[in-house]
């Protein structure tokens, strides 16, 4: 099987996704190649040779491999305006390199000036107009050679079971034959995975679907991933793929891959991903940051504004002894400068053991404000343990909007975690969120009063607007209306009960919120693009003052 990674997501990590498909098909004697199409195909376009007329592109195309490199050598992190001209400049020779076709790319980027994402009809044109896409070159050549390299790596498997004529090859000194034939007709069927988790990938998803169609009739191709689990949650949905794609698969895609492979049995729920093939020092990171998901869904599930809660994605923990054999294996095997938790929220079960057994490598993850981190030596303890930044999702600075969307939280208790992270040298990434149908002008302003109070506890802020879950119990309650033209959208508009719709919640945070002198400060910490998948990389100079 070949499992792909397609366009465009953050080249800074290798998909978590394929590298645990991979673990688990592997772990069962399956043999599969993998390929992060996002990191070469990315990388292909920036060294493409390109006309350009003003004076940054073509500074930005001159030195976009001295820029790569910075990207990749830890000095440049050491000076944040050094990394940033950096990220921009590529960014800018990805942002000229399809112009013709109308596609604005980017390094977290994708988007077609008449295709959307969100509508199925859209995403069926890209398939049917496959060498329209900007990754089409590089595609075209780079699937071939790798479906030619997994049918061999299938037939080799399927040699190395039939016992028989293993018996045969050796006695007779022979070198193995990959013929087809040789197998006694148990031939293998081609296989070929798709991972889709960012809208930012779609389009391109569909036109590598739809040049496979075209070149290799007979590939069954199977499509997963986080954005077509939510496709697949939404209210009446009607697979609007049949004839393209053969199985889609919501959620963890193990399962059925297995059973599509003959599996009946698979031995455990959440396998060990497999980085093995995947280029780790290739990424635009000052060396390799090991990706690691100690749980599917969140042990909390129950704010009401979520994605996890909406679709009742069900919670499944990987026990928290053998996530941490896991965890030291790959940690010894691939020698990462940074382990990046992508657990929805750690569990304070994980992260105890992490606290008490160090990984020796610094670490970073969601974590729920609670308790636990109330407790100045544990926060000192987790410091020393290697945790560099905790992403925390505080959503408000008011007490009564936190409880109507059941987010668990006392304002108090934030407020302690947020001076004891700085204390003990931990960064925090706060994650809020306006425009809730409990809040008016009047919360938001007590979530800047907050954000004042705190701004040195605050190390980066990511503020981003309500949308409403399609699917969620929010929007039976309220009049809701068409948010985004297309028949994928995940999300629906609704008439604010208290009158502060986007258009205002978008004024008060461009001329009040990001205005005040602590905000901007805090906002001015953010790496451009990469956010916090770099910031843990920016954190030592603030935790020295803290
Ligand atoms: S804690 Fe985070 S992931 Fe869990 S339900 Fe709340 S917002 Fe969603």
């Amino acid at each position: 099987m070949l499992l792909i990674f397609p366009p465009v997501a953050k080249p800074c990590e290798p998909p978590a996704g394929i590298a645990k498909l991979a673990g688990a098909l592997r772990a069962h004697g399956i043999s599969c190649c993998v390929l992060d199409a996002n990191l070469e195909g990315l990388l292909h376009l920036l060294q493409e040779p390109k006309t350009v007329s003003d004076t940054w592109s073509r500074r930005a195309i001159k030195n976009v491999a001295a820029n790569i490199a910075a990207l990749r050598d830890p000095r440049t992190y050491r000076s944040l305006d050094r990394y940033s001209r950096a990220v921009k400049d590529i960014n800018r020779v990805l942002e000229v390199s399809d112009r013709d076709n109308g596609v604005a790319l980017g390094l977290a980027d994708y988007q077609h000036q008449n295709l959307s994402p969100l509508r199925s009809n859209d995403l069926i044109a890209s398939a049917e107009r496959f060498e329209k896409d900007p990754f089409y070159p590089w595609f075209k050549k780079r699937l071939p050679e790798m479906m030619g390299k997994t049918v061999f790596a299938q037939r080799r498997a399927l040699h190395s079971r039939c016992s028989t004529r293993n018996r045969w090859v050796q006695a007779k000194g022979r070198k193995e034959n990959l013929e087809e034939e040789d197998c006694g007709g148990d031939k293998p069927i081609p296989l070929i995975g798709f991972s889709l988790n960012y809208l930012s990938q779609a389009l391109c998803t569909f036109a590598m679907i739809g040049f496979v169609r075209k070149e290799f009739p007979g590939m069954k191709i199977i499509l997963g991933g986080g954005l077509v689990t939510s496709w697949m949650k939404r209210p009446g949905w009607k697979n609007p793929f049949a004839g393209l794609v053969d199985r889609l698969i919501a959620g963890p895609g193990e399962g059925p891959l297995l059973e599509l492979l003959g599996v009946k049995d698979a031995k455990q729920k959440h396998p060990a991903p497999d980085y093995g093939s995947l280029p780790i020092h290739d990424y635009l990171a000052p060396g390799f940051i090991l990706p690691y998901s100690g749980s599917s869904g969140c042990y909390w599930n129950k704010c009401s504004f979520c994605p996890e809660t909406a679709e009742q994605n069900p919670y499944v923990p990987v026990p928290v002894d053998r996530a941490m054999d896991e965890l030291n294996t790959l940690v010894a095997k691939t020698r990462p400068v940074l382990v990046h938790l992508l657990d929805n929220a750690v569990s304070p079960a994980l992260m105890r053991a992490l606290a008490e057994k160090p990984l020796e490598v610094p670490w970073y993850g969601f974590a729920r404000i609670g308790k636990e981190l109330m407790d100045l030596d544990y926060c000192m303890q987790l410091k020393r343990s290697g945790c560099v930044m905790l992403k925390l999702g505080l959503e408000s600075g008011d007490q009564g909007v936190l409880d109507t969307m059941q987010k668990g939280i006392d304002l108090e208790t934030a407020s302690q975690v947020l001076k004891n992270l700085r204390r003990a040298g931990i960064a925090a990434y706060v994650y809020l969120l306006f425009g809730t149908p409990a809040e008016t002008m009047t919360e938001a302003r007590k979530t800047l009063e907050f954000v004042v109070k705190h701004r040195e506890a605050i190390t980066f802020l990511n503020l981003a607007i309500f949308n409403m879950p399609l699917c969620g119990k929010e929007a039976g309650e309220y009049e809701t209306e068409e948010f985004y033209d297309g028949d994928l959208s995940l999300y629906t508009g609704f008439t604010h009960p208290r009158g502060w719709d986007r258009k205002l919640v978008r004024l008060f945070l461009d001329r009040e919120f990001k205005r005040h002198n602590a905000v901007s400060l805090i906002l001015k910490n953010e790496p451009p693009v990469f956010t916090s998948n770099h910031a843990a990389f920016f954190c030592h100079g603030r935790q020295e003052k803290c």
